[in-house]
């Protein structure tokens, strides 16, 4: 708890923060040319400032990156500790994306090796699916 706290004072630049706002409110992954256009009005006009502070926000593990539909989400689990490593599930029909936050996962892919005796110290996974919501239909 303790340092969870301190972890959210990690101090954010303005540009980071109107970015992370955005992604945040939208509640789902959003594409980088959707977010250039969502932060206009913030003031952020070139989009080097736009790729910059995504790549600051996932640095700090404030969003992740969904490389399958080449787009950003925020956090879920709140400032994942280990922001390179980090595993999705994606409906295949309604692509609403949910961040997985099992232990008993983390720990087997940090005690797996591969043959060549190579640890996985970062991954970023994603499981498809079809959700309970999808199911109904
Ligand atoms: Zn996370
Ligand atoms: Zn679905």
């Amino acid at each position: 708890m303790v340092n969870a706290m301190i972890k959210n004072q990690i101090s954010l630049s303005k540009n980071q923060k109107i970015v992370l706002d955005y992604i945040q409110k939208i509640k789902k992954p959003v594409k980088a040319y959707s977010i250039l256009s969502g932060v206009k009005k913030s003031g952020i006009n070139a989009p080097p400032q736009v790729y910059r502070a995504l790549d600051k926000l996932i640095e700090k593990g404030k969003i992740h990156k969904i490389e399958s539909q080449n787009s950003f989400i925020a956090c879920n689990i709140g400032d994942c500790a280990t922001p390179h490593a980090v595993a999705f599930s994606i409906c295949n029909q309604c692509e609403i994306v949910t961040e997985i936050n099992d232990q008993k996962l983390f720990k087997y892919l940090s005690d797996f090796k591969d043959k060549s005796g190579v640890n996985f110290k970062g991954y970023n996974l994603e499981f498809f699916g079809v959700c309970d919501s999808c199911k109904a239909i």
